[in-house]
């Protein structure tokens, strides 16, 4: 008798699950992302008890068919992308299909959605990946997803949650990013019942004047150029408004929020004896490149990505970073790097 066995379904899918949903933030996070890839414009997302208790986006994307529903909740399951080589050309948040198979997997899932096509819109109740209900109500054109009692059915992941205040932390940080990235995109945030963030649609510096206020704003220079193979547009803080921690630092690919040592590293260097050493810049850093220079499947959260160019990138960072100091009179002329 051999000692090796299949799991089962049930445990497999829920190992799976915790690949990509680990607190309330990565159901903000995944939900948001999807809402965005449906052409919403306009995303609400409520949250009770720091989203342990209910996690809800709320869109008015472009909604689901009742096939489209039932089928949404398997693993794999995607609209985003047919071929392996639709892969090096990905320009939706999503294609892994993963999100909300994972979701479900370990939490109680009510869904509504409409098309605009649909006069009703389908119901779907999920819990613990199990479909329990399937039926047609009335709801606006686009989508619903209320997923409640996250980890109800793993005790473990669910002590491993932190206090409220520091779940609530990882989830609004999540939301902020989404409208940083999507001015165009009306944001609310509602927590316990209290209306936490209300961003109209609007363009990108008014976007960060809203998330972050003036005062904050007046402490940043804009930042814009562009080649052929790159461009970069948004805002850095100037050199004396440096800080002591790693606060408001942001890096977004094709507006998809990253996370880039080498990045980083490019902006700290571009700093170099302008700020003192222990002090930080804040920046604010939008980076457009085709979508076929670089892979955004290096992990299921897709945080980090690999450029086919890594040092390219970095010079070019640098030297836009140095560029815009030098502009604004902060430091002395220096050539931008070709
Ligand atoms: P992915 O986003 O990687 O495709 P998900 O599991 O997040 O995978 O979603 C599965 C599919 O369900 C999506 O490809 C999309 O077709 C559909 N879907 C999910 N959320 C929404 C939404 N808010 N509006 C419309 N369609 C959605
Ligand atoms: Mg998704």
């Amino acid at each position: 008798m051999g000692r090796i066995k299949i799991l089962p379904e049930e445990i497999a899918s829920k190992i799976a699950a915790g690949e990509v949903i680990q607190r309330p933030e990565s159901v903000v996070k995944e939900l948001i992302e999807n809402s965005i890839d449906a052409g919403a414009k306009n995303i609400t997302v409520i949250l009770k008890d720091a989203g342990k208790a209910l996690v809800q986006v709320i869109d008015d994307g472009c909604g689901m068919s009742e096939d489209d529903a039932v089928i949404a909740f398997e693993r794999h399951a995607t609209s985003k992308i047919e071929t392996y080589e639709d892969l090096e050309n990905i320009r939706t948040l999503g294609f892994r299909g993963e999100a909300l198979a994972s979701i479900a997997a370990v939490a109680q899932v009510e869904m509504k959605t409409r098309t605009q096509e649909d006069e009703l819109a389908t119901l779907v109740k999920i819990e613990g990946g199990k479909i329990i209900e399937i039926s047609k109500t009335s709801h606006p054109i686009g989508t619903s997803i209320a997923v409640k009692n996250l980890f109800f059915n793993t005790p473990a992941r669910r002590n491993f949650l932190k206090s409220n205040y520091t779940e609530f932390k990882h989830a609004y940080e999540a939301f902020i990013r989404f409208a940083i990235a999507y001015p165009e995109i009306s944001f609310e945030l509602i927590s316990d019942d209290e209306l936490i963030s209300k961003f109209e649609a609007t363009d990108f510096e008014t976007r960060i004047k809203q998330i972050f206020g003036d005062e904050f704003f007046k402490t940043l220079i804009p930042v814009d150029e562009k080649t052929e193979y790159v461009s970069i547009y948004g805002f850095i803080s100037k050199p004396e408004f440096s800080r002591k921690t790693k606060a408001d630092q942001f890096i977004f690919l094709n507006r998809r929020y990253i996370i880039n040592r080498s990045i980083n590293h490019a902006v700290y260097n571009a700093y170099e004896h302008l700020i003192d050493k222990g002090n930080f810049p804040s920046f604010i850093l939008m980076i457009l490149i085709d979508p076929r220079h670089v892979d955004i499947n290096v992990h299921p959260s897709k945080l980090e990505v690999k450029f086919d160019d890594e040092q390219g990138i970095y010079n070019f960072v640098r030297a836009v970073v140095k560029h815009s100091l030098s502009k604004f009179n902060l430091i002395p002329e220096i050539e931008i790097e070709p």
